[in-house]
């Protein structure tokens, strides 16, 4: 069984939303600075007033790896990648892809859910391939 993340005060409405199918940005209030983690306090001024905005549901892979020795519940070879989304914070998830050989920093990609279980959990798929 792949494993889903355990929620916590900070971050239970976000991966509430998630499983919903929505992917949201935390931002701040006070200096409209977007962030992730999700958490209660802004990390850029330390308001306690924090929003979740919808995100674009795009990015770019900044980095990525292909793991070829599976974890339990996963198939080899697969890509773990480090996504910068457009609303600015990076997000690590599974880039879903049938040839994770042909990976490129800078591929444009787009959010996707993978259900896991009773949650679901952010992945990537490639924007031009759909797969
Ligand atoms: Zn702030």
């Amino acid at each position: 069984m792949k494993p889903v993340p355990l929620a916590t005060p900070d971050t239970q409405e976000w991966l509430d939303r998630i499983d919903a199918g929505e992917l949201t940005v935390p931002r701040c209030t006070a200096c409209a600075s977007s962030f992730l983690y999700p958490r209660s306090s802004c990390p850029r001024c330390g308001a306690r007033s924090v929003e979740l905005v919808p995100a674009a549901g795009t990015g770019v892979l900044l980095s990525f790896v292909v793991n070829h020795r599976a974890p339990a519940g996963f198939e080899a070879p697969y890509a773990l990648g480090v996504v910068r989304l457009a609303e600015g914070p990076h997000l690590t998830g599974v880039v879903r892809t049938d040839r994770p050989d042909l990976l490129e920093v800078d591929a444009a990609v787009r959010v996707g859910f993978e259900e896991r279980g009773e949650r679901r959990v952010v992945c990537f798929d490639l924007e031009e391939a759909g797969r």
